[in-house]
């Protein structure tokens, strides 16, 4: 089997965070973190350092730096950089056409704004709103339910106009993706409870299932007067998630509702380890996509080959879309690119061998999970 070669090709990296101000660690466990889910102590402090994902990152970063292949030895390098150079450096050699970024995430003082990074990487950025935020906002500005409703209709009135290509949901590892209709009665009384934490804390965290789901579908009727792609998160998350409720045949009812079929649907992080239902949700509704991140979840070589060759041979090339989901350090953005190319690269080479797929359209296939799928799905 030889393995196509999709090096050269510029990547649309269509789900993915900002980049810290900061690049400086506070200390090793803050730079490990970076590479786990898990909240708990002893994954960030140590065992991190042994999984596969962090192996492979400690050896390809040495050749970038052409330093030792330790850990202790990558850190002096990036340490040495100006902080600037460092992050040019990696996403350039990443060579992005565009990132997507998921404005939810981090906090945005934390970041460099998306004009700079865009000069940074030499790459058109194109931000996405995240809706559990606008809702809490929304919650916290006003004391009735029908006035939040009012105040979400308006500010999701016209997306596109305010400079974003998609919307984002953490339904997933809120109250889960099993997104309901509820009776009024149970939505005000979880609304009187949100205005309470809002009055006791100053502010709400939505998680309250009635009154989500409800604007939730405030929200997709909405999407779906604009077309305007809503991307969930599926799949692997970080602890907070019930990986049960995060499993995306949850999403049937909303798929079956006609009239949100104008509302593309993204699936992140491949669904994973739910990537053979999600690719087969991509098959059978027309307006479902799938996203393969290859940053997030943190896998190692063997998952990743495992899940691209299942989303291709289960859903169509056309709806399948690259990503990263890398948050705040240039590494994990740069990587995911490296693993993408490589891998698609070896499924696809696989194809050819198989009978599946001509070189000629092995290598399209690659040109449009990497680049194409997602400029003409977002319309940027
Ligand atoms: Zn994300």
């Amino acid at each position: 089997m030889t393995p196509i070669d999709l090096s050269h090709i510029p990547i649309t990296d269509n789900h993915c965070h900002g980049i810290y101000r900061t690049q400086t660690p506070v200390d090793i466990t803050a730079w490990r973190g970076l590479f786990t889910e898990s909240f708990d102590h002893a994954m960030r402090s140590k065992h991190v350092t042994t999984t596969l994902f962090y192996r492979h990152l400690v050896r390809e970063m040495a050749t970038f730096f052409g330093c030792e292949p330790t850990e202790e030895a990558i850190l002096t390098a990036r340490q040495k950089i100006d902080e600037q150079d460092l992050i040019r450096s990696f996403l350039r050699a990443a060579n992005f056409d565009v990132l997507f970024i998921d404005k939810g995430y981090p906090p945005q003082e934390l970041l460099l704004s998306d004009s700079t990074v865009s000069k940074l990487a030499n790459c058109r950025v194109a931000p996405m709103l995240r809706v559990e935020l606008l809702m809490q906002r929304l919650i916290a500005e006003n004391a009735t339910f029908s006035g939040v409703v009012e105040a979400l209709r308006t500010a999701l009135d016209d997306v596109r106009g305010q400079g974003y290509v998609a919307l984002k949901s953490i339904v997933a590892y809120r109250t889960g993706l099993n997104i309901r209709t509820w009776m009024m009665d149970d939505v005000e009384e979880a609304f009187a409870v949100a205005r309470n934490e809002v009055q006791e804390k100053g502010s709400v965290r939505l998680v309250h299932k009635p009154l989500l789901d409800t604007l939730l579908h405030v929200t997709f009727e909405e999407a779906a007067r604009q077309e305007l792609p809503v991307q969930f998160h599926t799949g692997y998350g970080d602890a907070d998630a019930d990986m049960l409720l995060a499993n995306p045949l949850h999403l049937r009812d909303v798929l079956e509702r006609r009239e949100y079929r104008a509302m593309p649907v993204v699936l992140l992080h491949e669904s994973y380890p739910y990537t053979q239902q999600g690719a087969y949700l991509a098959t059978v509704y027309e307006n479902v996509y799938l996203d393969l991140s290859y940053g997030i979840p943190f896998l190692g070589f063997h998952e990743m080959f495992e899940f691209t060759r299942a989303a291709f041979s289960v859903a169509p090339y056309s709806k399948l879309l690259y990503s990263s989901d890398a948050v705040g350090v240039p590494e994990v953005h740069w990587i995911s690119t490296l693993n993408g190319r490589r891998i698609l690269g070896q499924v696809l080479g696989e194809c050819i061998a198989n009978g599946d797929l001509s070189r000629a359209e092995a290598e399209q296939a690659g040109v449009s999970v990497l680049h194409d799928n997602a400029i003409h799905l977002y319309k940027y």
